[in-house]
């Protein structure tokens, strides 16, 4: 790449590695001048103090799985994709001004599982692993502990003060981390009453996707996982002639039709409910499940959503999630990098849609995995490159490795050499593994927009919600006083038109749009 980012070598960029850095950089007047802007753009900064907004627009954007190592590769990659050298490249992200730590283990667990850190991020409680909006008094897997021990999330209490409400996942709706949104579940693997154990039902425990119709008057859902509401054997009328892509309910509900039903969709035509107030907008879309096809992406999804939930004048809260995680999962690095620059893309298009003087948006990720990137590898190296010296074993290796997981390659007591990746190749592991792990370290949390300087410091992952709470003004910080100046002053001017955006990014993996 020559000086100002312009490519020499268009294609695939792999001798990139055999090249110096821009001739700029070997200035010192290069860092000065950046250090100096960004010395700049933090001396603007809003000292803390200004007031919480009931009006303001909350968004959440967790990329699920997204570790720091993560983070950096991305930004490598994007800037690659770019025609770059890739280091030097800025995720949409990074420009928050405001930055925290947060750690993610839960009660019961160090390195944790998207459920208990759903919890902690979305309903402000750590709790235990595969559980759902319950505290930590609930036993994974034991439906007569949910009663009573139900916590109620940010975009429940969103909902309940008059703000327009939504879940945007590239994975299934029901999956752990919207569940989190909605659901009180001994167990996150329970998304349709077929995948609860008799007892469960016995005792009264409602399963994840009945949950989503029936517990919080969510506005917009877009993800997937439709055969989890409909009865089994209906064909999806996407895949008709793929069985298995049949509703799989037992007790016969359709709950797409009931979730229509109850928003009374007709005023002014489908997709639009009526409210004490006048119309709110709402959409329902729901991809037909497990693989997620490249449907519309998170971007599309993202940008849809917040279309339709900034047009209620109290506000909004949007959660995306993007599937990072499978990808890692598999041990396929370059399927884990592609969804995080994709959430990029969606942080960029909403920052386009909202404005930080009434919108704050977070950007965090539910916990890293064991990814790592290294082997002294030039400046411009592919990010999915090979390290420039041979290991010990005379062979070539990749310079992304993951700490275990189905990487692992040794046959006979001989390691393959590392070959260039395609899409699916898998990044080697250290030890075997069907699947590779989460890891224990803290994850970023990156905010901008009204009170984003709460987010600071090393947190707790469950101060995320808390901190969310308060800048919004939602329970139990509703009254607190920057909310009643707040308020008074609202009611002089007739009505706000402000939103409240709050997007959270995770890991996700599929969906549609239907509207
Ligand atoms: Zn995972």
């Amino acid at each position: 790449v020559g000086s100002m980012g312009q490519p020499l070598c268009p294609g695939t960029c792999l001798l990139l590695s055999l090249l110096s850095p821009p001739d700029a950089e070997k200035t010192p007047g290069y860092w000065n001048k950046g250090a100096r802007r960004r010395l700049e753009l933090a001396l603007a900064l809003q000292p803390p103090g200004d007031v919480a907004d009931e009006k303001m627009g909350l968004g959440q954007i967790p990329g699920q799985c997204m570790g720091l190592s993560t983070v950096s590769a991305a930004r490598i990659y994007k800037g690659q994709l770019a025609g770059g050298s890739g280091e030097e490249s800025v995720l949409a992200m990074e420009t928050f001004p405001h930055v925290a730590l947060a750690k993610t283990y839960t009660l019961d667990r160090q390195v944790p599982d998207s459920a208990g850190t759903g919890t902690a991020y979305l309903c402000g409680v750590k709790a235990n692993a595969k559980t759902l909006g319950l505290s930590g008094a609930a036993v994974y897997g034991k439906c007569h502990t949910t009663f009573g021990n139900e916590v109620d999330s940010v975009l429940h209490r969103a909902r309940l003060a008059g703000k327009s409400v939504g879940i945007v996942t590239t994975t299934r709706v029901q999956h752990a981390s919207p569940g989190a949104a909605y659901a009180h579940s001994a167990s996150r693997g329970w998304y349709a009453d077929t995948n609860m154990p008799k007892e469960a039902l016995r005792d009264g425990c409602k399963d994840i996707a009945w949950q989503l119709v029936h517990n919080t008057d969510i506005n917009v859902i877009l993800g997937g996982g439709r055969m989890y509401m409909t009865p089994r054997w209906t064909p999806d009328p996407e895949y008709p002639e793929d069985a298995d892509q049949n509703g799989t309910r037992k007790d016969g509900r359709d709950l797409i039709a009931e979730w229509l039903n109850a928003k009374q969709v007709g005023c002014e035509g489908r997709g639009i409910v009526p409210t004490g107030t006048g119309c709110v907008p709402l959409a329902l879309a729901l991809l037909s499940l497990a693989g997620c096809p490249l449907h519309p992406s998170i971007v599309e999804m993202t940008e849809k959503a917040i279309r339709i939930l900034r047009r209620n004048p109290n506000g909004f809260f949007l959660f995306v999630e993007d599937e990072i995680d499978h990808g890692h999962h598999s041990g396929r690095a370059k399927q884990a990098l592609m969804e995080a620059v994709m959430l990029d893309r969606a942080v960029a298009r909403a920052g386009e849609l909202t404005s930080p003087a009434d919108t704050l948006t977070v950007v965090t990720a539910d916990h890293s995995h064991v990814f790592t990137f290294g082997g002294s590898t030039p400046r411009g190296n592919s990010i999915f490159g090979l390290a420039p010296k041979k290991a010990k074993d005379k062979r070539a290796y990749t310079s992304i490795l993951y700490g275990n997981g189905p990487g692992y390659s040794i046959r006979d007591g001989t390691r393959p050499a590392a070959s260039l990746p395609d899409k699916d190749y898998r990044q080697q592991a250290a030890v075997p593994l069907e699947t590779e792990t989460h890891s224990g370290e803290d994850v970023v949390v990156l905010a901008q927009g009204p009170m984003a300087h709460l987010f600071h410091g090393v947190q707790e992952q469950h101060y995320i919600a808390h901190a969310m709470a308060y800048a919004a003004c939602l329970e139990p910080y509703a009254t607190e006083p920057g909310c009643r100046a707040s308020r008074r002053a609202s009611h002089g001017t007739q009505c706000s038109p402000q939103p409240l955006l709050a997007l959270l990014a995770l890991c996700m993996a599929a969906l549609i749009v239907r509207d």
